[in-house]
């Protein structure tokens, strides 16, 4: 008998219906006789919903649109937010139950999925999983509400947005499970977004460092966390369709059914790039006129830090007389904190000006292949130029090149580079 472990998006849980579909699906592993854990998000919607009713709670959008200075408690955010999991959690186990299937809920307190304390995007630090095996082992499909668990203060914590791709993955690991199958609205890993390039094509393998870097740079089809706990634990990962009739994904083997996210030694055939990320959330910070001089970008950079802000790509200009300007982008989310971190030390840092702007995007090419092929970048330098897009800043990996642009060209230049690449569907 194999576990495996079901995670289902919020459009796969959408309403009852799609929680019956994705019933179908538990129930045609169950009957072909695995052990089954499932990992559920809340339904498509109600957590921007309930993320509205904080802000709203708070009076974000008073103050003639200027944000009030102070954060809400983050610990009351999550208790609120985490709920729309524990809806979808019970309502799948009635569900699964009305089809005679044996099932029960399990909230992230009650398993204990403990986190850390950073609430709204707490990482987990244990998943003690005897009891849910005990019942799993007499037959009892396991309802995980995903994207939660609890703190060190015994309080309810989240996992940051998409954070049941990471509880899945988590409990995967703890169960040792064979597998865990991540259901969503597409059919895989897509060489590119498929609703910004109907040409993109299925990947059938994509290596854990591919999927981490695609990710983390925009790819929202599983969280970056996730992916990262994957590869340090080895759980093989299958993104997959809810969409497809349960009954029909019985017939084919379940490898061919999606994509597998797995080690880059099981893949054959590699392209140079294997995919086209791009993501719209991050905002560009510009000193001007700071010293050029040892220790300031550490004024800069430990402020922002201590505040929890993590900074994305970083480009300094040459220096002028002792001057020199330095931009660098954060997530957008982190915007206005991070504007009034710099404006409090401002004295410290000594810049002449403070500029912001969250008109931008970021578009990364990703390939294992990098690593052995030169003029990668040249290429995507030029086929930008040619379609007239400017870039503003560029950040590398092994097997990744970014490039920061206008959020107006976004879309232009992701086309362009799928079909530089040869990643067009023919
Ligand atoms: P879920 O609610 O199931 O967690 P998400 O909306 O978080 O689903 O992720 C699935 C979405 O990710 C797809 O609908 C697709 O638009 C988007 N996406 C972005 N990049 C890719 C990609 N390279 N391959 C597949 N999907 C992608
Ligand atoms: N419901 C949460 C969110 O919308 C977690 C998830 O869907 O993975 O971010
Ligand atoms: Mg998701």
């Amino acid at each position: 008998m194999s576990l495996l472990v079901l995670k289902f998006g919020g459009t796969s849980v959408a309403d009852v219906e799609r929680i019956r579909n994705a019933a179908a699906h538990v129930k045609r592993e169950v009957d072909a006789g695995h052990a089954c854990a499932v990992v559920v998000s809340a339904m498509a919607g109600q957590t921007n919903q309930l993320v509205t009713w904080v802000e709203d709670a708070w009076g974000f959008k008073l103050n003639n649109g200027n944000q009030v200075s102070a954060m809400y408690d983050a610990r009351e955010y999550d208790a609120v937010v985490a709920s729309g999991e524990q809806v979808t959690s019970g309502l799948l186990a009635i569900v699964l139950q009305s089809i005679g299937v044996k099932a029960r809920s399990w909230q992230g307190w009650q398993i204990p999925m403990t986190t850390d304390g950073a609430h709204r995007a707490a990482r987990i630090t244990g998943v003690a999983v005897d009891m849910l095996k005990a019942h799993m082992m007499g037959g009892e499909v396991a309802v995980v509400a995903g994207f939660q668990g609890i703190g060190p203060e015994n309080r309810i914590s989240t996992l940051g947005r998409g954070g049941s791709d990471t509880s899945a993955v988590a409990l995967a690991a703890a169960l040792d499970a064979d597998r865990c199958d991540i259901y969503t609205d597409v059919d895989g890993v897509y060489t590119t977004d498929p609703r910004i390039v109907p040409k993109a094509h299925r990947l059938d393998r994509i290596s854990y460092e591919e999927m981490l870097e695609m990710a983390s740079q925009g790819a929202k089809v599983l969280q970056t966390r996730s992916v990262e706990l994957a590869m340090q634990r080895g759980v093989r990962v299958l993104v997959r369709s809810s969409f497809e009739p349960p009954h029909l994904n019985g017939a084919k083997a379940a490898e061919a059914c999606g994509t597998l996210v797995c080690h880059e030694d099981e893949i054959v055939e590699q392209n140079v790039v294997s995919g086209i990320a791009y993501a719209r959330d991050e905002a560009k910070v510009t000193l001007l006129k700071i010293a050029d001089k040892p220790g300031v970008a550490a004024q800069v950079f430990c402020p922002l830090a201590d505040a929890n802000i993590n900074v994305d790509m970083i480009v300094q200009n040459v220096s002028e007389d002792g001057f020199t300007d330095l931009t660098f982008t954060v997530q957008s989310a982190d915007f206005d904190r991070a504007i009034e971190v710099l404006k409090k030390s401002r004295e410290a840092i000594g810049y002449a000006d403070l500029r912001g702007s969250s008109d931008i995007a970021k578009v990364s090419a990703i390939g294992v292949g990098m690593r052995s092929h030169a003029g990668v970048a040249s290429q995507m330098f030029s086929a930008l130029a040619e379609k007239g897009i400017n870039i503003e800043a560029i950040s590398t990996s092994e097997i990744k090149i970014s490039v920061l642009i206008d959020a107006a060209y976004a879309e232009l230049a992701v086309r362009t580079l799928h079909s530089l690449f040869g990643l067009d569907s023919r």
